[in-house]
């Protein structure tokens, strides 16, 4: 059984086939997802093992720093926070505003012992010296894309790697060393569907179903078996979101 803990379920390409899509997940062994907030509060959205996070994606800041309530009104329905984070690629929000949502989300998450769900885009080191001043804080980095070194930093802080279709792209042989040498116990699978499909099927609108890929290379580049990986990585999942 595998765990999708990064799965937007809620974008406008799945408006029409949800359930088709779910089932398909089911079909490929995809039997958790959890659709992580881009606008601030809760996903709205109510399916038998999909779980929900609330908070609100960095494009988004603006929106968060004047809805605060929407998202403290989400936590009774969610497992996690965000997806917040840093994102100073192409978001045209200003830093100081992106931290604030931030910093907004990890008060939030300390004060509810709840984890929280982190975006990063060319942003890793100012995220992890805002993360570092929540000493109690865990959670995951979603769409880790690093080498070995910042794996290792994001584990020594207690958190997990979130890893995607990035592992099966042909260009990134530096983040398969890191996921070679870093611990099962903290890597938790993801999709981020509907972008970042994996290599075999790029172009293409990702899908939960597709996790199967990700753990089928995953466990090539570990020398595990593909029920040694799902096991574990949902173990992990369900130990970080307490389910
Ligand atoms: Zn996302």
């Amino acid at each position: 059984m595998l765990f999708d803990t990064h799965c937007h379920l809620d974008a406008k390409q799945f408006k029409n086939n949800i359930n088709e899509i779910v089932n398909n997940a089911k079909k490929n062994n995809v039997s958790k997802i959890l659709i992580p907030a881009i606008k601030p509060g809760l996903p709205n959205i109510k399916i038998k093992n999909v779980f929900l996070a609330t908070g609100s994606h960095p494009y988004h800041s603006n929106e968060t720093i004047k809805n605060k309530q929407k998202i403290i009104d989400g936590l009774e329905d969610a497992v996690a926070i965000g997806e917040t984070g840093l994102d100073f690629f192409k978001c045209p929000i200003e830093k100081k505003i992106q931290i604030e949502s931030l910093e907004f989300q990890c008060e939030l998450a300390v004060k509810t012992s709840m984890p929280i769900i982190l975006h990063e885009r060319n942003s890793f080191s100012e995220l992890i010296e805002i993360i570092r001043k929540y000493p109690d804080i865990t959670g995951v980095f979603h769409a880790f894309h690093h080498s070995e070194k910042e794996l290792k930093t994001i584990i020594d802080l207690n958190f997990y790697v979130g890893l995607g279709g990035m592992v099966t792209y042909k260009k990134n042989n530096i983040l398969r060393e890191a996921v070679k040498k870093a611990p099962l116990e903290r890597f938790v699978l993801e999709t981020d569907s509907p972008y970042l499909a994996p290599q075999t099927k790029r172009g293409q609108v990702n899908q939960p179903a597709n996790l199967l890929d990700i753990a089928k290379r995953i466990s090539l580049i570990k020398n595990k078996t593909l029920n040694e990986i799902s096991l574990l990585t949902t173990e992990n999942a369900n130990r970080l979101f307490k389910l």
